[in-house]
């Protein structure tokens, strides 16, 4: 009946279906954006408390299904089935994005979101209970991670509610967890690339002391040969005496930082590494 690759499990559960749409605190003006509405379970409950719906669905079989759903009541004009990938659409104007995402998408999904302009005031998003726990992650939590920091950069990320594998039909294999996601607005003026670039060398062992993730010859070989590129694109003179090694260091000495390690780290901690590594010349994408 459903079709397990596109992670269609319906939430079956009316108490955690209406729960997640009141924390989203929708207003009579909001244009919503869901993604994967399926039979629409959550679809009509935010119809009940927004302007307008536009929900994204590749299933043609569940859109017909969702419009017949709304067909002949007030709801039909004020819904917006757009059939296809969300990955691949162009997303229209959103105020507020709520979903039971597929999981599949789950991370390329965020960060599409946080992308969008103009900004979104919030998404309420019901994730695989794991993926959830590392959206929201702080230093020093076991599920500390690049994609922790990645999110927590653009946006402010809340755990609100853990929703049991029961509340769905069909069951899927993991328990599941609703977050709340609030972009900075304005975004923080932050290269997104240069800052993962960053965060994939300090997490690949995010136990270790950040000089010696800096160690391996693939990332110094990659660091210098970005470096070369900025210098002779910038025309700035390269020094005979350079080395890419002593000069990471120094850097990392000079910020405090050689001897921490990525998994107690803050934002700031990050932030003030990438800057004086920029100061430096030196990039990472
Ligand atoms: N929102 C419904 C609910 O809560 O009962 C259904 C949720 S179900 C977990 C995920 C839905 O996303 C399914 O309807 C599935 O067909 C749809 N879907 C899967 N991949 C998608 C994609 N890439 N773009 C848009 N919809 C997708």
């Amino acid at each position: 009946l459903f079709n397990k690759d596109l992670g269609q499990h319906i939430l079956k559960n009316p108490l955690v279906a209406q729960g997640i749409v009141d924390k989203a605190n929708l207003m009579g003006s909001d244009t919503v954006l869901e993604v994967g509405p399926g039979t629409g379970n959550l679809t009509v409950r935010i119809l009940a408390q927004a302007k307008k719906v536009v929900a994204v669905e590749m299933d043609p079989r569940l859109a017909a299904e969702l419009q017949k759903r709304v067909h002949g009541t007030d709801d039909q004009r004020r819904l917006h089935i757009m059939i296809g990938d969300f990955m691949k659409v162009q997303l229209p104007y959103f105020d507020v994005c709520i979903s039971n995402t597929p999981y599949q998408i789950s991370s390329p999904l965020v960060f599409k979101l946080l992308e969008h302009r103009p900004l979104f005031r919030c998404a309420v998003l019901m994730f695989q209970r794991e993926f959830a726990l590392r959206l929201v992650a702080k230093p020093g939590d076991e599920l500390y991670c690049r994609l922790s920091v990645n999110v927590q950069l653009y946006a402010k990320v809340e755990h609100i509610m853990k929703v049991g594998k029961n509340n769905f039909r069909p069951p899927p294999q993991v328990e599941s967890s609703v977050v709340r996601l609030e972009p900075k607005n304005p975004p923080p003026p932050v290269d997104p690339k240069e800052f993962d670039g960053l965060l994939r060398i300090l997490f690949t062992r995010k136990h270790k002391i950040l000089s010696a993730n800096f160690k391996q010859t693939g990332v110094l070989q990659m660091l210098e040969q970005n470096y070369r590129t900025y210098c002779s694109a910038n025309n700035l003179m390269m020094e005979d005496s350079f080395d890419i090694k002593s000069t990471i260091l120094g850097i990392l000495e000079s910020v405090g930082m050689a001897d921490m390690r990525a998994a107690k780290c803050d934002m700031d901690d990050f932030l003030k590494l990438l800057l004086a590594f920029n100061q430096a010349n030196i990039h990472f994408s």
